[in-house]
């Protein structure tokens, strides 16, 4: 590959070699005045991870400078991530570094998607059009993929291989980056080259905080997400920690959030951390569950959720409904009426 390329895709087995070939060790990396525009580039990755989206630039054969700071930044991200050390700010890093590079691989050649594949162990062959990999793989890759589509059943098979188009293949790609990056973190660093990022690092920290606030509390305003029922919280626990939903569950939990009162922005930005989030296609089912078409989606009653597998963790309070949203009506009215027996309390 071209160093440009190693730049792009700098998770790739042949830019950490070359990484390792230019000698640059992470004490260097971290204190070399020469690489502070590595350290700026690497801290705004995983800024921007956080915001969903990290931005690639674009280069020209003579940009050897950018083209390092750009190499050199993936190490120094996984450096504070690892330093930071927390669950959601690695999930969420692990994805959009994925996402990132899917965006980038969808206009590649054939060629490249085809070696990036072997650098996954991933033997396929092109055509003019296609990449045709052996259905085995294509199990390991779509496996997390919970749509439909990506059902070995719904696609094309021709002597035991998978033929599929390059858009497709690059977001197959994309859930093996987010996984090699996962599984990669978080590296060991020693506590006093975490202290030397500290600059870096309160940056990081500041932003994540606020994000974990907003989402915990304001993020559901007027909705009190402590009064969801089991099944709906062990939803969002999943998503949170990066586990894809099945499809009844993610209908379930939509039309649930929908019904309480949040909002379809609300209800995105929840599902903003799951592997296979695409948010075009998140926010017009999303839209679609709340009524853009004329018909607001009611949830599924319990005996619906338990029919799927998906009533989890039922509690005593289930034993006395037939809906989650009975549940969630029955706590707001509990809340409430112990809320008036406190202020009656004080009063007296
Ligand atoms: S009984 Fe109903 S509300 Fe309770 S966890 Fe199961 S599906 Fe959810």
């Amino acid at each position: 590959m071209e160093n440009i390329e190693l730049a792009l895709y700098p998770f790739v087995s042949e830019a950490s070699r070359y990484v390792d070939s230019l000698n640059f060790s992470p004490d260097r990396l971290i204190t070399s005045r020469a690489l502070e525009s590595a350290r700026i580039r690497g801290t705004d990755r995983v800024i921007q991870s956080l915001a969903g989206n990290i931005e690639k630039p674009s280069f020209v054969a003579s940009d050897e400078g950018k083209v390092l700071t750009e190499l050199l930044s993936y190490p120094f991200a996984r450096i504070l991530v690892s330093c930071i050390d927390d669950q959601y700010l690695t999930r969420r890093y692990a994805l959009a570094e994925a996402k990132a590079s899917y965006e980038l691989l969808k206009k590649e050649s054939l060629d490249l998607l085809r070696y990036l594949g072997e650098d996954f162990s991933i033997s396929a062959t092109t055509d003019d059009t296609h990449l045709n990999l052996h259905f085995t793989d294509y199990l390991k890759l779509a496996s997390p993929l919970k749509e439909l589509e990506w059902k070995l059943v719904n696609r094309r098979m021709d002597h035991g291989h998978v033929r599929i188009a390059k858009e497709n293949y690059a977001r197959l790609l994309q859930e093996a980056i987010r996984k090699r990056i996962l599984n990669g973190l978080p590296i060991n660093v020693p506590p006093h080259m975490c202290g030397q990022c500290e600059d870096n690092l309160t940056v990081i920290r500041d932003i994540l905080q606020k994000q974990k606030d907003d989402f915990d509390i304001g993020g559901f305003r007027e909705v009190d997400n402590e009064l969801f029922p089991p099944c709906i919280v062990h939803a969002i626990g999943n998503v949170r920690n990066g586990i894809n939903l099945a499809h009844s569950m993610r209908f379930a939990k939509t039309s649930f959030l929908v019904a309480v009162g949040m909002s379809v922005n609300e209800v995105v930005d929840l599902f903003n951390v799951s592997p296979d989030f695409d948010e075009e296609k998140t926010r017009y089912q999303i839209e679609h569950i709340a009524g853009s078409s004329g018909t607001q989606y009611t949830p599924p009653s319990c005996s619906t959720m338990k029919t799927y597998g998906n009533c989890q963790g039922a509690d005593e309070l289930c034993k006395r409904i037939q809906h989650p949203l009975t549940y969630y009506r029955r706590k707001v009215w509990f809340k409430k009426r112990d809320g008036s027996r406190n202020t009656i309390k004080k009063d007296a």
